[in-house]
């Protein structure tokens, strides 16, 4: 058992005890944060428990088919009063966002979590880091807690498996992860709908920026990144949208070791996406600047221009890399 039964009964009890639970994820949500959250939506439902969805700036297209999609809202109602506070595939309280702050003095916190990064910052803190993502830990803890897997939480949970597993296809995929994606398409989880609307379809404009960004892609001493200005992207109309995919794409230039990217998404702040293979570890690289993640997906924010972000990212890279290889030579 993954996870300890008096771990399961504590959640459930506190569950059960509550009036009125709050739902947060951390900012920039993916399909992890959205399938954790609209997973614990669905338990809740289904426990008759009454209960809030928030993160900042609400719900993205892309994740629009999940159940519940339409109960995220963007950031909390501080005038209700919410008795409990569930956290899911949040890193750091400091990656809540104002979902969190609004809230934060208000115990107790189940913090259901699998990056390694985590301070255990809950009251509870249910945190999995050898597991690919956060819905692969709330579905063993709804195992043991003994939650009937429906349809519409089988289809959350998929969501976050696929999306943090990239399809199957992180190092951190276990016999156990397939076994679970199976036991979900068999309780009405469609996969290759979620494979396609989660992972696989990208608007235009990204590709657009991806070309741009590529357009200036850098290579030094085994590490490789790209970077888009604030100016830069408004001019591509691209501001919204994400890069993960592109990292991603990075991450596996077999003649890299580490690999980056940067977008100044608000002028003088550049949010950071690392990725690497096995044996390296970029999650030191973001820990260095004040990020958290995984071993082989992490980020970070600078605030500093573009180009300041790149000098120092790619300096306190560069040492990781040196610094790795030389411990496993
Ligand atoms: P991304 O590159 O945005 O897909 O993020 C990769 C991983 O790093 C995800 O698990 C994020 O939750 C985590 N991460 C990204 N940015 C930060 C940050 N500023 N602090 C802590 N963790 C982060
Ligand atoms: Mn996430
Ligand atoms: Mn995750």
């Amino acid at each position: 058992m993954v996870i300890k039964q008096t771990i399961a009964d504590e959640i459930k009890e506190r569950i059960m005890a509550a009036r009125h639970v709050l739902v947060v994820t951390h900012v920039n949500p993916d399909g992890d944060a959205f399938g954790s959250m609209t997973a614990v939506g669905g338990v809740l439902k289904q426990m008759e428990v009454d209960f809030t969805l928030a993160v900042d700036k609400g719900m993205d297209a892309r994740f629009s088919y999940l159940p519940l999609a339409d109960r995220v809202r963007d950031g909390s109602n501080p005038r209700e009063e919410y008795d409990l506070l569930i956290t899911v595939d949040g890193s750091h309280y400091d990656r809540l966002g104002y979902s969190y702050a609004d809230v934060r003095d208000m115990p107790p916190v189940i913090n259901i979590d699998h990056h390694g990064t985590n301070p255990n910052f809950g009251t509870v803190n249910l945190v999995l880091p050898q597991l690919p993502s956060a819905c692969e830990v709330l579905y063993e803890l709804f195992v043991q807690m003994g939650v009937e897997i429906n349809a519409e939480i089988a289809t959350s949970v998929l969501t976050g498996m696929v999306t943090d597993t990239l399809g199957f296809r992180t190092p951190n995929v276990k016999p156990r992860t397939l076994e679970i994606a199976s036991a979900l398409m068999a309780a009405g989880a469609d996969l290759p709908f979620i494979t396609m609307h989660a992972l696989n379809l990208q608007p235009f404009a990204s590709l657009d920026l991806w070309r741009m960004m590529l357009g200036n892609m850098q290579f030094e001493d085994d590490f490789i990144w790209v970077a888009a200005s604030y100016d830069e992207r408004t001019r591509l109309g691209n501001e919204g949208s994400g890069s993960g995919g592109l990292s991603s794409l990075l991450g596996n230039v077999k003649e890299a070791k580490m690999a980056a990217t940067l977008s100044e998404v608000e002028p003088g702040i550049v949010r950071v996406s690392l990725r690497c293979r096995p044996p390296f570890d970029v999650s030191e690289v973001a820990v260095a600047l004040g990020g958290g993640g995984h071993p082989q997906a992490s980020g970070c924010t600078i605030h500093d221009t573009v180009e300041g972000a790149q000098q120092l990212l790619a300096e306190t890279a560069k040492a990781a890399i040196r610094r790795q290889t030389a411990a496993l030579a």
